[in-house]
């Protein structure tokens, strides 16, 4: 595993992509790419830090002490996030998902969620307001994000079993809390609740069968993510990665279940549904590494520090505090977007092994707790 990372805070200060706020680029509620993908889904990142230390994402060993994290002044405030949001609005966006790092951890968060809560789309309806969590604080925190204006929240959780979990994210944190959690989104009207489950061959793929079971008859909806080669630091292997259909035929093998047709573009989940008579609700599969999606990507994701990725994978941002901070008026803000979204030809995924998928610079991908899941 690599143990020399540059730490985020060294990023940005050294890879910053000069943003132009001259070019004109009108903000009309559509904005397409060169694939001709709208932009309709922002991804903001709101700490780089974490009480947990999944080893797919922040593996203890690089994520240590030593470890620096953004200074604070270097986050986007909540005004600047809400300002940038708005901005947003006006190319598309309609969803926007708070995730990090653990958002729960950035302190009043819910003040951030009322503000982006009064935003409208394009064409003045109510934005699709969600957050990820790893559920650790959620238990304490659900009734408050509820009335703030959060309308739903996904929770990642790895398997049922203790010992496996607690290996996973590697701080000894029980299951039995994050089920709690769960309880407490679902009674305090933050559902329908999605649970992400990464699935890691030979370390958790024996809790697919438990969590289809547990979660079957909730009306929580189960997604299993395969495991994605983020980053740099979590010595990705692609051995580890249990395919989708995989994982749903372990499933079909024990419950009896009927696919559900794709309903929206950009959707990156295959859906099926509990087929038995009397149960409800569905699970699903994101399979990111063996059927990539990029072909209807309309994900934008903003980093903690204002940098705005056009791809997971990415190893470069677009420095938009800095168009914030230099007192760029909205409009200069919605051009910059605009110009950088129009030119943006991101497939990684589709382009996965194949030459043209590295940076040709050579440049260190984006970990995942920066930038968002
Ligand atoms: N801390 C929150 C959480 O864990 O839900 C939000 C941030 S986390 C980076 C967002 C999602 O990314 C989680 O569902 C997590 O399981 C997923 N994730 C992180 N690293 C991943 C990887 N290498 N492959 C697949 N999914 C990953
Ligand atoms: Fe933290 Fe989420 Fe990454 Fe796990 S996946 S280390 S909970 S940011
Ligand atoms: Fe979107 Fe990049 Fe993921 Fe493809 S690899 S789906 S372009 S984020």
């Amino acid at each position: 595993m690599t143990k020399h990372v540059v730490p985020v805070s060294e990023i940005g200060r050294v890879r910053r992509t000069p943003l132009s706020a001259g070019s004109v680029v009108p903000a009309t509620g559509v904005l397409l790419d060169r694939l001709a993908r709208p932009l309709s889904d922002l991804r903001i990142s709101v700490t780089d830090r974490c009480n947990f230390r999944c080893s797919y994402c922040m593996p203890k060993e690089v994520f240590d002490k030593d470890y620096r994290y953004l200074p604070h002044g270097a986050l986007l405030s909540f005004e600047e996030i809400t300002r940038l949001a708005r901005v947003f609005t006006r190319h598309g966006v309609r969803k926007v998902r708070l995730t990090g790092g653990e958002p729960l951890l950035r302190k009043n968060i819910e003040v951030l969620i009322e503000q982006l809560a009064a935003l409208r789309t394009h064409d003045g309806g109510p934005l699709d307001l969600t957050l990820t969590t790893n559920g650790s604080l959620l238990a304490r925190k659900a009734p408050a994000l509820k009335a703030a204006g959060l309308q739903r929240v996904t929770v990642s959780l790895d398997g049922l079993d203790d010992t496996v979990f607690r290996r996973m994210n590697d701080v000894d944190f029980p299951v039995a809390d994050v089920l709690i959690g769960i309880d407490a989104a679902l009674a305090a009207g933050l559902g329908p609740i999605k649970v992400n489950m990464v699935v890691k061959r030979g370390t958790n793929d024996a809790e697919i069968l438990p969590m289809a079971r547990h979660f079957r008859r909730t009306g929580v909806v189960l997604r299993f993510i395969e495991y994605m080669d983020v980053g740099a630091t979590n010595g990705w292997r692609m051995d580890e990665v249990l395919p989708s259909d995989e994982v749903i035929a372990r499933v079909a093998e024990a419950f009896a279940l009927a696919r559900v047709p794709v309903s929206t573009v950009g959707e990156t989940a295959e859906r099926w549904r509990w087929a038995e008579p009397g149960v409800a609700g569905e699970i699903g599969t994101i399979s990111s590494v063996t059927k990539a999606f990029c072909h209807d990507c309309n994900r934008a994701r903003l980093s903690t520090e204002g940098k705005l990725f056009l791809c997971l994978f990415a190893s470069r941002g677009h420095d938009l505090r800095a168009l914030l901070r230099g007192g760029a008026s909205d409009a200069e803000i919605a051009a910059a977007i605009g110009g950088v979204w129009q030119g943006r030809s991101d497939r990684y995924s589709e382009l996965r092994g194949r030459a043209e998928a590295e940076s040709g610079s050579g440049e260190r991908r984006i970990e995942m707790h920066y930038i968002g899941g």
